[in-house]
């Protein structure tokens, strides 16, 4: 049996504490703030439940297992995420992939032709994805190889091409589609990935009804109930090493000594601000780190609205929608000084009270309206200075509040409580660099591992790994899991 500190209570961090408590080990988990989740977590404001971070998870084959592995599967209440696309020009709700060919390709008569050969391209791709996934029966065995280097040939093609790049092969740059295709996702994420990012958004896509912060309750009530400690409130300082070894952190300034340490918390801090010995890293490593570009950070206005179900029901048809009312080609994600951005971006809406109506008091309706932010947007918005920080955060806000209200009228009127987070604010609850939404940048122009499809826990220190989402390339539930698996299956 082994003692194992883990720095950060997000999934990564209670995922591997769980793991690794129902091993036998001895597992300490530090979390700074006073809630566990870290990104997968909610709270409640006058009533209303708004999510702090991720909505939707993807990967149900992965995630599932997980969580029947260690035993609080039945205890979650797992839902599909559908979600509606509206723009002028097109609105449908995305239940298969083929309605979305449909109502786009009826949106836009003219590019036809140019449609049916993205469709294609998209399809052939999708069953390559499709192909990889097939059980491991004697057949499906023998045509592995096949399948494989079909997905290697993608990999090779599409791999370092943006998705704007791919979207650029088939449509004018200033046309309403390619405004539709360019970023399915990320921005300028590798074109490989959006036929993935397809798939999962219609039929891979899940939520939790009771709320994000119950999965993260769940999971820490489940590793207390294996013999783990989860330590609230307890900002780890330091992680201690002695000859290249880490052997504990420092909280509150006391030290907690371990055999191993694991970082489910920022990587760029693990190393710059939390490691005692900087020796221990290669200039280049910590140079690579510290010119590492992250992924896009949010920027969300929560509103408490007194609307009442129904008539959220007759607005937004389902709890997501993803909304883009503006001209292509859209902002440039890559200018950080474009003060219009609000005005252009595609936002992401949702009502956590119409994916559950416990969500909000009677009668009542909550509301998240999103949007991907450029790095740093503003100088950082506003370089520090609270005046201009809140002037910034107060225009974007009310942008989107306005808007939305295309989609629900006189939005301004019906609210009761309203509120915003920047990529600031996340970064002020999760220690995430200039809020990455999901650890590194997702463009390949700028990838931080060599190989984006592996999961890398191990780092230049023994016995220190990393079990957060920063162990892969693109970060998210799914990779973030696998991290904690990988941490869970080192520490035997
Ligand atoms: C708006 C948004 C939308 C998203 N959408 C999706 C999606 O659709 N699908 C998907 O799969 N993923 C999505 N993600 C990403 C996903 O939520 C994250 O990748 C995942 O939750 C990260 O988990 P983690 O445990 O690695 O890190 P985090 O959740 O960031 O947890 C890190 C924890 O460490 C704690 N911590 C930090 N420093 C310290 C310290 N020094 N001492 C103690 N504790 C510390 C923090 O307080 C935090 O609780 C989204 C994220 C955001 C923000």
């Amino acid at each position: 049996m082994s003692s194992v500190v883990i720095v950060g209570a997000g999934m990564g961090g209670l995922m591997a504490g769980n793991l690794l408590a129902k091993k036998g080990h001895k597992v300490a988990i530090f979390e700074s703030h006073t809630m566990p989740g870290g990104y997968t977590a909610g709270f409640w404001r006058k009533g209303y439940y708004f999510e702090s971070g991720t909505l939707s998870f993807e990967m149900a084959s992965l995630i599932f297992p997980a969580m029947r592995d260690i035993g609080v599967y039945d205890k979650l209440q797992f839902v599909r995420q559908i979600a509606r696309w509206v723009t002028p020009d097109y609105d449908f709700v995305m239940h298969s992939l083929d309605d979305m060919k449909k109502s786009i390709l009826e949106a836009f008569p003219s590019e036809r032709e140019r449609l049916l050969k993205y469709f294609a391209e998209i399809d052939r791709m999708c069953g390559i994805y499709k192909g990889l996934e097939k059980p491991n029966t004697f057949l499906n065995k023998l045509t592995f190889p096949l399948r494989m280097s079909r997905f290697v040939n993608m990999v090779r093609k599409y791999g370092r091409m943006t998705s704007s790049e791919f979207a650029e092969m088939y449509f004018e740059k200033k046309s309403k589609v390619y405004f539709t295709f360019k970023d399915v996702g990320y921005p300028d994420m590798p074109a490989m990935v959006v036929p993935a990012a397809f798939m999962s958004f219609l039929d891979d896509y899940w939520t939790v009804k009771t709320g994000m912060q119950s999965w993260a309750d769940v999971l820490a009530e489940n590793f207390r109930k294996l013999g783990g400690e989860l330590k609230l409130k307890s900002r780890v300082e330091r992680i201690l090493t002695k000859n290249g070894t880490a052997t504990g952190v420092t909280c509150g300034g006391k030290d907690y000594m371990a055999d191993y340490v694991l970082s489910a918390c920022d990587y760029k801090k693990t190393f710059l601000n939390l490691l005692d010995d900087r020796s221990l890293l290669s200039d280049d490593f910590v140079e690579k780190i510290q010119n590492a570009a992250v992924s896009e950070g949010f920027f969300v206005v929560y509103l408490g609205l007194d609307i009442p179900r129904e008539k959220m029901v007759e607005y937004l048809k389902v709890p997501h929608i993803l909304y883009g009312d503006c001209n292509p080609p859209g902002p440039d994600m890559g200018d950080a000084t474009d003060e219009k951005f609000f005005e252009k971006v595609w936002l992401s809406v949702y009502s956590p009270s119409l994916m559950n109506e416990d969500l909000a008091p009677r009668g009542k309706s909550s509301l998240m309206i999103s949007c991907m932010v450029p790095l740093r947007w503003m100088n950082n918005w506003g370089g520090g200075d609270r005046k201009i920080y809140k002037e910034l955060k107060e225009k974007a806000k009310k942008a989107l509040i306005k808007r939305f209200s295309s989609i629900i009228p006189d939005l301004e009127k019906h609210i009761e409580f309203e509120d915003a987070a920047t990529p600031l604010t996340y970064e002020r609850y999760t220690g995430n660099s200039d809020g990455a939404s999901s650890a590194w940048s997702w463009n390949p122009n700028k990838w931080f591992y060599n190989n984006p499809n592996s999961t890398t826990i191990d780092t230049p220190v023994k016995n220190l790994y990393i079990s957060s989402c920063w162990a892969y390339e693109f970060g998210g539930i799914p990779t973030t899991v696998k991290a904690a698996y990988m941490c869970a299956k080192r520490i035997a």
